[in-house]
């Protein structure tokens, strides 16, 4: 398949520019949607046929869709970044792609080419180049997905499949400068198991986390921590981020992939930039207990999480059942003064396009 692969079906209607820029100004997460969607469908007949970018809009979907009832669906998460010389590029899409595709074998989805998942992220940027905001911080999101469109209540991996992306700007997470976020242990719920769809970028996953994020809430937390389902004593990932640890010498720890740990962009990216700005990396089993003293003796100086859409957030408190933790100090020191605010510079500084690209990480759009 090549760029012609996707017809394109003319929008008749497109959002007023006035109204457009009224949006622009305050973006918002996930809230508003670009003109175009790209779409296209897969059937175990003929394959991936009949790509389109087409005007947004929704999806006729047979009340008998498995999708609605066995969620055989996958997702990505990736965004455009508007540069100062106003070219709109994206940050590692290849390995967004690459992702995708490990996603799809573990749900039974068939594989999406990693050069048409380029070559439509690109084509719906380019179509709404006009969508992605130039202010501080803003982004146009990218949401590729894939689901089982099949009308069929039988239990097997459907036959005919959506693939479809969608754009949302988005402004920047933290519209009053970064905050230390709060997190509930949960020890209820976990998130996955060995052999399950930990891994993968799945709707599954999250709807299986939303009984914990209400925990968290009613304990006056922002985010949850999952520990691993086998012992409840590893330090696994938030819902939607995963997890770093500064020691007070020196060393930068994350949790290992065990399997059922989502492999995040932007925590390898994070791993290469500490290993050039000299701290020594390791990736590891982190017992749960190590975290909770570590942060009441000093010995933990900070704590962050991480991913595509906050960037790197510092973790102020950890709340759990009979007890908490705050902030060591390094986490409430100034971006400049703490290693996940030098982290966080040198990542958003490569991403719109403030400083040199040696990694090869980004990618032209448009
Ligand atoms: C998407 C996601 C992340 C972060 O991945 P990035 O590629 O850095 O955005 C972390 N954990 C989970 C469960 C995720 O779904």
């Amino acid at each position: 398949m090549t760029g012609s692969t996707f017809r394109e079906i003319r929008h008749e209607d497109p959002t007023d520019p006035a109204r457009r820029q009224e949006i622009l100004e305050s973006p918002g997460f996930g809230r508003h949607f670009t003109d175009h969607m790209v779409t296209m469908v897969w059937t175990d007949q003929e394959g991936w046929h009949d790509g389109r970018i087409e005007p947004y809009g929704p999806f006729r979907l047979d009340p008998a869709a498995a999708v609605l009832h066995y969620g055989q669906e996958i997702f990505e998460g990736l965004k455009a970044y508007r540069h100062p010389d106003s070219s709109i590029w994206g940050f590692r899409p290849e390995a967004n792609a690459h992702r995708f595709n490990r996603s799809a074998r573990r749900m039974a989805l068939p594989e999406f080419p990693a050069e048409d998942f380029l070559s439509a992220v690109e084509l719906l940027v380019a179509k709404d180049r006009q969508w992605v905001p130039d202010g501080d911080e803003q982004s146009l999101y990218l949401r590729p997905f894939m689901f089982a469109e099949e009308s069929f209540l039988g239990v097997r991996p459907a036959r005919r499949i959506r693939f479809c992306v969608i754009a949302s700007p988005v402004g920047a997470y933290f519209s009053q400068g970064v905050e230390p976020v709060s997190i509930w242990l949960s020890t209820n719920y976990t998130r996955a198991a060995r052999g399950g769809t930990g891994a993968a970028k799945c709707g599954g996953n999250y709807a299986a986390g939303l009984a914990a994020q209400q925990e968290a809430s009613a304990h006056g937390c922002d985010q949850v921590c999952f520990l691993d389902a086998a012992d409840q004593r590893w330090v696994e990932e938030l819902g939607g981020m995963n997890l770093f640890f500064v020691h007070d010498d020196g060393l930068l720890v994350t949790p290992e992939l065990t399997g059922t740990i989502l492999e995040g962009i932007t925590r390898s990216s994070i791993i290469e930039l500490a290993k050039e700005q000299g701290l020594e990396v390791v990736e590891r089993r982190v017992d749960i207990d190590e975290w909770q003293r570590g942060m009441a003796d000093g010995r933990i100086r900070e704590v962050f999480a991480c991913g595509t859409a906050a960037v790197i957030t510092p973790v102020g408190r950890l709340v759990w059942d009979g007890g908490e933790a705050t902030a060591p100090s390094g986490t409430s020191a100034g971006p400049q003064d703490s290693v996940w605010g030098r982290l966080r510079s040198a990542l958003i500084d490569i991403q719109w396009g403030r400083t040199a690209d040696t990694h090869g990480w980004m990618r032209r759009f448009c």
